[in-house]
C-alpha cells in the first residue's frame, strides 16, 4: 500500500490550483451575484488540458486515473463550485456515455470539440416528475423513419441554458421498461422543437447554469442515437457510480475552503482579549473539521483505486457520495457558526461554501438513495 502521490500527480495538482487560483477565482464573485455562467471559462480549461482529464489522450485528454481526477476536482471545487460544477458536466455526465458508447463520428463531432472547450455539454435525465425514481421518466423518443421524435420535458439540468448539444434520455420502447426501453440521444442547440423554457434561480452554485428544457416534436436523426438502443438505463447506473466517486472530490474541496476560512478568521477575530482559536472550543472544531475532511478523502481516494483496478464498487462509490457530502454539511454548517455574524452577511465567503455544500446530499442521488444502494449491496 503507498499512500503517497506520484510525482506526476504532484505537478498536476499544482497546475489545477493555480488555475482554479488565478484563472477561476477572479470570475467567481460577479458569476454568482449575477448567476451567469461564465462561458469563457470552458475552452480556456480545455486549451490546458483541464477538461474531461480521464478521457485517453487519443482524444486529447490527459488520459488520468480516477484519483488523479479527484484531486483535480478537489482543487476545482475549492475555489468555485458553481463554476467547477459546469467544468464536471462538460467532463462527465456531458460526455462519459459518448466516450464509453458512442460511434467513432461522433466522438469526432461532439466528444473531442468538448474536451477541447470549444462545445458546451449537457446531461439530461431528470424531469418535473422524476427525480430519485428515474425510471418513472416520461420523455418519449419515437422512431419515425430515419429519426427520432422527441416529446418531454427536462428540469434542472446543468449548463442547460448554455450547451451546444445534450444527451437526452427518453423512452425510446415504454413496454421495455427501463432496463430495456431508455434510450441516449444527442440534440443540438438549435435543432427546431428543442427550447430553453427558463432558466432557475438557485440557494447556492449560482454561478452555475441550471435550466428547465422542453422537447416538442423534436426531430433527431438516427446516427443521434448513442450506443444501443434500450441500453440507456446501464449506461446510465455506469455513469452514476462513477460520478459518485468524483463527489469525493466535489464535498472535500468545498469542505476545505471553508475549513481554511475558517482557520484564517480565528486567527484574526478577538474576543474576550485574544483570538477566538485561542479558546479551546474552537481548536476542537477545527480538529474535527479537519479530521473529517481527512477520512472522506481516504473514503474518496480508495473508491477511485477501486475504479482504476476495474474492480466491483457499487457499495464504496456510494459510501463515498453518502459520506464526503454529509461531511461538507457538517463541516461548512461549523464554519458558519466559527464565522459568528459575519458568517452570515454575503461579503464573506464562508456563506457560499454553506450554500453550496446544501446541494451536494441532493443531486446526482439523494442521500436516502445512496443508503438504498449500499443496503441492496449489503444484501439487505
Ligand atoms: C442544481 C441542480 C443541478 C442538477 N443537475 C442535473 C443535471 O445536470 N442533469 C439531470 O438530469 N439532473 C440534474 N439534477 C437533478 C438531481 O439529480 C435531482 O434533483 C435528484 O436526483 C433528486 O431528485 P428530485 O429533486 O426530483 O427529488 P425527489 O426524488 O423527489 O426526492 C425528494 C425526497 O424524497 C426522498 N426519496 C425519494 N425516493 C425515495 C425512496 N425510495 N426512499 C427514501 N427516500 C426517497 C429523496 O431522498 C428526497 O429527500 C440537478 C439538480 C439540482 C438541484
Amino acid at each position: 500500500m503507498d499512500f503517497e502521490f506520484t510525482e506526476e500527480q504532484r505537478i498536476f495538482r499544482e497546475a489545477i490550483k493555480n488555475f482554479a487560483e488565478n484563472e477561476i477565482g477572479p470570475l467567481v464573485e460577479e458569476a454568482e451575484e449575477t448567476e451567469v455562467y461564465p462561458v469563457e471559462i470552458i475552452p480556456k480549461a480545455g486549451k490546458l488540458g483541464f477538461l474531461c482529464v480521464r478521457y485517453p489522450e487519443k482524444y486529447g485528454a490527459a488520459g488520468t486515473d480516477k484519483l488523479t481526477e479527484n484531486i483535480y476536482i478537489e482543487e476545482l471545487m475549492r475555489v468555485c463550485s458553481g463554476i467547477g460544477s459546469g467544468l464536471l458536466v462538460q467532463s462527465s455526465l456531458g460526455t462519459s456515455m459518448i466516450l464509453e458508447h458512442g460511434t467513432e463520428e461522433q466522438k469526432q463531432e461532439y466528444l473531442v470539440p468538448a474536451i477541447k472547450g470549444e462545445r458546451i455539454s449537457a446531461f439530461g435525465l431528470t424531469e418535473p416528475n422524476a427525480g430519485s425514481d428515474a425510471a418513472s421518466i416520461q420523455t418519449t423518443a419515437v422512431k419515425d423513419g430515419d429519426h427520432y421524435v422527441i416529446n418531454g420535458r427536462k428540469i434542472f439540468i446543468t449548463n442547460g441554458s448554455i450547451a451546444d448539444y445534450i444527451c437526452v434520455a427518453a423512452y425510446t420502447d415504454k413496454s421495455k421498461g427501463s432496463k430495456g426501453g431508455v434510450s441516449i440521444l444527442i440534440v443540438d442547440k438549435g435543432t427546431p422543437g428543442y427550447s430553453v423554457t427558463r432558466k432557475l434561480k438557485k440557494v447556492g452554485n449560482r454561478s452555475a447554469d441550471t435550466a428547465e428544457l422542453l422537447f416538442e416534436d423534436c426531430r433527431v436523426p438516427q446516427d443521434k442515437l448513442v450506443g444501443e438502443e434500450g441500453k440507456g438505463f446501464p449506461y446510465l447506473i455506469a455513469t452514476l457510480k462513477s460520478g459518485r466517486i468524483s463527489y469525493g472530490g466535489r464535498c472535500i474541496g468545498v469542505a476545505r475552503a471553508a475549513l481554511d476560512a475558517s482557520i484564517r478568521y480565528a486567527g484574526e477575530r478577538v474576543q474576550f482579549g485574544k483570538p477566538i482559536k485561542d479558546f479551546q472550543v474552537t481548536k476542537f472544531k477545527l480538529a474535527r473539521m479537519a479530521m473529517e475532511i481527512e477520512a472522506a478523502r481516504w473514503l474518496t481516494y480508495r473508491a477511485s483505486w477501486l475504479f482504476d483496478q476495474g474492480k466491483d464498487c457499487m457499495k464504496e462509490a456510494s459510501m463515498v457520495k453518502l459520506y464526503a457530502s454529509e461531511v461538507a454539511q457538517r463541516v461548512t454548517s461549523e464554519a458558519m457558526q466559527i464565522h459568528g455574524g459575519y458568517g452570515y452577511i454575503m461579503e464573506y465567503p464562508v456563506q457560499r461554501h454553506w450554500r453550496d455544500a446544501r446541494l451536494l446530499t441532493i443531486t446526482e442521488g439523494t442521500s436516502e438513495i445512496q443508503q438504498i444502494v449500499i443496503a441492496r449491496e449489503l444484501g439487505v
